[in-house]
């Protein structure tokens, strides 16, 4: 299952660490689709069935004009931002001496003091027990090395996830990922290993298995075509990848190419937990809209819900079903009004029932002025049958028609 684009290297300075020079795997790195985004925030929009466009209004001038395109580090430092402010489970505090325990292990006390409970039974491993040998990945929180574990000779993906230290929001939304890896234990869940830091750091790396592809650098090989029985094998192991985070109680938002993991034997892990969150399917909850990269977002987020479940990471699994049997993604917006009617014009307008009964924020904004058909089965009519219906499933517009990862595993597509 090799790639042939990983075999050509481009040599790129870490702006991190200046003495070390890096290669940086070119596979890995793709313009993602939430590349452009525009924010609803001063536009007034609707969508004109005529002329197939989505009509914007400066809510300032008055004027319609071009929309307005963001830059997607911007973007994403936003959504985490929103993810920051959302409730979550606390992270309770530890008794002071449990701290000083910590501290005396090796931990940093900035970390200790403030998210004590995700280190709680492990040892911080240093920094000089790793030889780093490429950098495979970087995105607007981390950079990824591979390096050598000198312990145990293993391979390993060392993340290092941005944070300020000294604050202690950002260190606890940091350390959140940590919490929602050490809850999930999977085969198809990438498996965190350890941490790296010290008593004096104030940095940290996660200590993952290493995976030699993700799932968008090798579609994006030219020439890479997968064969009905790759995209069964992969949903397959998704799907049972999502069933066990949404059992434990895990919602990932971020389901995407650049963060499905494969090895070479072709086993599919799910990464990049930085914007998941802890969700209670019977209770109503106050979550944030602003996750899930623009082009796997759910019409439920783009209109701004905040009480949701399951139903996302199901979209977006749907998006990837589509993309893999098309060779391409099948709704690349470049803004939040041209995903929506993307969304709508594939998958069919809400009825004037959801309309009325979700009462979304941005519902009156969003609304078309005509409805839009459902045209699914039409256009990927030379899916296999089996694909196509769940992909119908999946691609629901009312969140609790996608049903769940376990129903969708029982789906005839699957071996
Ligand atoms: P970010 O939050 O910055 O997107 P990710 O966890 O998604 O961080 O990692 C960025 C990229 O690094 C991934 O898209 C993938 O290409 C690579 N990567 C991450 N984890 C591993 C791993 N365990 N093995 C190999 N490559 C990895
Ligand atoms: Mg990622």
């Amino acid at each position: 299952m090799g790639c042939p684009c990983s075999k050509q290297g481009l040599a790129e300075e870490d702006s991190e660490s200046p003495k070390e020079k890096v290669l940086v795997r070119p596979h890995v790195r793709r313009v993602s689709g939430s590349a452009r985004v525009e924010t609803t925030e001063a536009l007034i929009v609707s969508l004109d069935k005529e002329t197939d466009q989505p009509r914007v209004r400066n809510k300032q001038n008055g004027s319609i004009g071009a929309l307005a395109l963001r830059d997607e580090v911007v973007e994403k430092r936003r959504e985490r931002q929103h993810a920051r402010t959302e409730a979550n489970p606390k992270l309770s505090n530890i008794p002071r001496h449990v701290e000083g325990e910590q501290v005396a292990a090796g931990w940093p006390a900035w970390l200790s003091a403030v998210a004590g409970e995700v280190i709680k039974g492990w040892i911080p491993r240093r920094a000089d027990s790793f030889e780093k040998l490429d950098k495979i990945g970087q995105g607007t929180y981390s950079n990824v090395y591979k390096a050598r574990d000198l312990d145990s000779g293993r391979i390993v993906a060392l993340k290092k996830v941005r944070f300020d230290n000294l604050e202690p929001e950002s260190v606890r939304f940091m350390a959140r990922e940590i919490q929602v890896l050490r809850r999930l234990d999977h085969p198809n869940v990438v498996k965190l290993d350890g941490l790296v830091t010290s008593r004096m750091s104030c940095s940290l790396y996660l200590v993952f298995e290493y995976m030699e592809h993700d799932l968008a650098g090798l579609a994006a090989c030219p020439g890479i075509m997968f064969t009905e029985a790759q995209v069964k094998c992969y949903l397959q192991q998704l799907l049972r990848g999502l069933d066990h985070c949404h059992t434990r109680g895990v919602l990932h938002r971020d389901i995407k190419g650049s963060n499905l993991l494969l090895d070479n034997s072709g086993n599919l892990k799910i990464a990049d937990f930085g914007l998941a969150t802890f969700f209670h399917p019977d209770q109503k909850q106050a979550l944030t809209s602003r996750v899930v990269t623009l082009w796997y977002r759910p019409p439920e987020l783009l209109l701004g819900a905040t009480d949701y479940a399951v139903g996302v990471d199901l979209w977006s699994t749907g998006c990837i079903l589509a993309e893999l049997l098309a060779g391409k993604p099948i709704m690349p917006g470049r803004t939040e009004v041209e995903q929506l009617h993307k969304i709508f014009k594939l998958c069919g307008s809400p009825s004037e029932e959801y309309w009325k009964k979700s009462k979304l924020p941005h519902a009156t904004i969003f609304k078309p002025q005509q409805p839009y058909k459902r045209g699914i089965l039409e256009t990927f009519k030379d899916f296999p049958a089996s694909a196509l219906a769940l992909l119908d499933t999946l691609l629901a517009i009312e969140p609790g028609d996608r049903g769940t990862a376990s129903a969708a595993l029982k789906s005839e597509v699957l071996p």
